[in-house]
Formats: structure tokens, sequence, C-alpha cells
């Protein structure tokens, strides 16, 4: 009977700790990035371009002769008033929205484009979509390699990654007469990215010099931070090339690892340690 009632006691303390553990956890570091992650900031990038920052994934609305393009659909609130200033600027004309990969804080508002054209990337199977995106909604065209969409005014190239890095497929969008390009969560400004499930460091690697090779970039949309020169690019590109070090270079590691403290971060899932971990 004593041996039980020491277990039964060593169990509660277990629990007890783990509770304990879980709230300090919520409230010290995700509470704050959601609340952090929920805030939107509008940039008029010129007349016919307008980014929209947070609310999820950063994303843009393009306005065209023909057509709206919309680059990633957001979440919650953030999504209702994408959606809304989306609709205003397009004033009947379709809307085209282009989804950089399937996550929740990129494809939140995709049920209010019932009707318009999705767009996704062409590896993911329907079945995967419907699985991460907890709807039946399918897009309408996935792309394989590349889709280019020509108007009067713009280029638009929306590209497959070769290599996948974020998720199994990763699309990108390249405004070619405004060089702007749309990562999604390839490239992130001053945030530790979310390796999970099929993401691939090198994968992430590859797609830097890809990317770079095949565009002549001047603005950098990345997929959460502020919006800026080809200089966010490099830094993020800066951060995988330090953490392979660290994977490898044990002296190194705490001091390439610190070199990140001020970039947002959650320790135990996005942090430096969980990158190198990958590696
Ligand atoms: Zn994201």
């Amino acid at each position: 009977m004593k041996i039980i009632k020491t277990i039964l006691k060593i169990s509660a303390a277990c629990i007890a700790l783990f509770l304990i553990g879980g709230f300090v956890y919520y409230f010290n570091y995700i509470k704050p990035f959601k609340e952090q992650m929920a805030k939107t900031m509008l940039v008029n990038f010129d007349m016919n371009l307008l980014i929209v920052q947070g609310g999820g994934g950063n994303s843009g609305i393009l306005l065209l002769d023909s057509m709206v393009l919309v680059v990633d659909s957001k979440m919650d609130e953030a999504a209702l008033e994408l959606h809304k200033i989306a609709n205003r600027m397009a004033e009947g004309k379709p809307i085209v929205l282009v989804n950089t990969h399937y996550h929740p804080d990129h494809v939140g508002g995709n049920h209010l484009y019932a009707g318009q054209t999705i767009v996704a990337g062409g590896n993911y199977t329907e079945q995967l979509w419907k699985q991460e995106t907890g709807s039946n909604q399918l897009p309408d065209i996935w792309v394989k390699d590349s889709l280019i969409i020509e108007t009067r005014t713009e280029r638009i190239s929306i590209v497959n990654i070769p290599n996948p890095a974020h998720t199994e497929s990763d699309l990108v969008v390249f405004l070619n007469n405004k060089k702007v390009l749309f990562t999604g969560d390839v490239v992130l400004n001053n945030q530790i990215p979310l390796l999970q499930g099929s993401a691939k460091p090198q994968g992430y690697l590859s797609a830097f010099d890809y990317l770079s090779n095949r565009f002549d970039l001047n603005t950098i949309v990345p997929g959460h931070g502020n919006i800026g020169s080809k200089k966010v690019f490099s830094n993020f590109k800066q951060y995988f090339l330090d953490m392979n070090e660290a994977s490898k270079n044990s002296a190194q590691k705490d001091a390439l690892i610190a070199k990140y403290d001020g970039w947002a971060q959650l320790p135990f899932f996005m942090s430096p340690r969980a990158t190198i971990r990958k590696f």
C-alpha cells in the first residue's frame, strides 16, 4: 500500500510541475508572441500595391487592370480586414489568391474567397492540403513549376521552389517590374523560423541560392516581420549558415546562438537550438 501511495504522490507532483511549467510557458512566451502576431500594419508600397504586415503571415494586395492579386489570406480578425480591403480595391474584378504554403496563419481567410481563384503549391496532394488546413476547400490551381501572369503593367511570376524548405511545397511571388518578392516563410525578418515536420534547413540554403540567382530582387516581403531590402534576405541566409556552423563547431555554438538573441523566438520550438537539431 505504501509503495502505491508513494507512486501516486510522485505522479501528482509530476503532473503539477508539468501544469505549472505549461502555464509559465504560455504566459511568458506564447501569449505575448500571439499578441504581437495579431497586430497589423499597412504599407502603401505604391498606387497599386498594398502590403499588410502581421495578423498572421504578411500579405500583399496588387491591383491590376483586370484582376486583383492577393498573397496569403491571414487568420482571424486580420483575415476579415484583408478580405474587406481586397474587395474594395477589386470593385467587382476577379480576385486571385496565392497561398505561399498551407499553414493556418497564411490560409486562415481562404473561406472568404470562395468562388474566386486560389493558387497553391503543386507538391501537395489534396489529402495533405485538407489535413493541414483543416478544410475541404481546395485550391483551383496547383503550381508544379511556375505560373506567369502577364498584364499590361506587371509580369507576375508565381514559382514553386525546386527544393522545398519550409513545407513540401513553397510558393514565392515575384513582381518583375516592381522587383518585389513575396517569400512566404522561406524568408523571415528578425524572427527565428519554425522548422517542423517536413521543413529542411538544407532546403532553405538551396532556396536562397535559387531565389537570388533567378530574380533581380529589390524589396523582400518576408513571411513575418517588416518588409525590407535585400538585407532581409542576406540576414536570414546568414542565420542558416551560422546554425549550420554551430551544428558542427561546439566551441562556437553558444556565441553563434547569442547573435540571434534579439530575434523573435519561442524556446524549444522556434529557437536557434531547434534549428541546429534539424541540421
Ligand atoms: Zn507563417
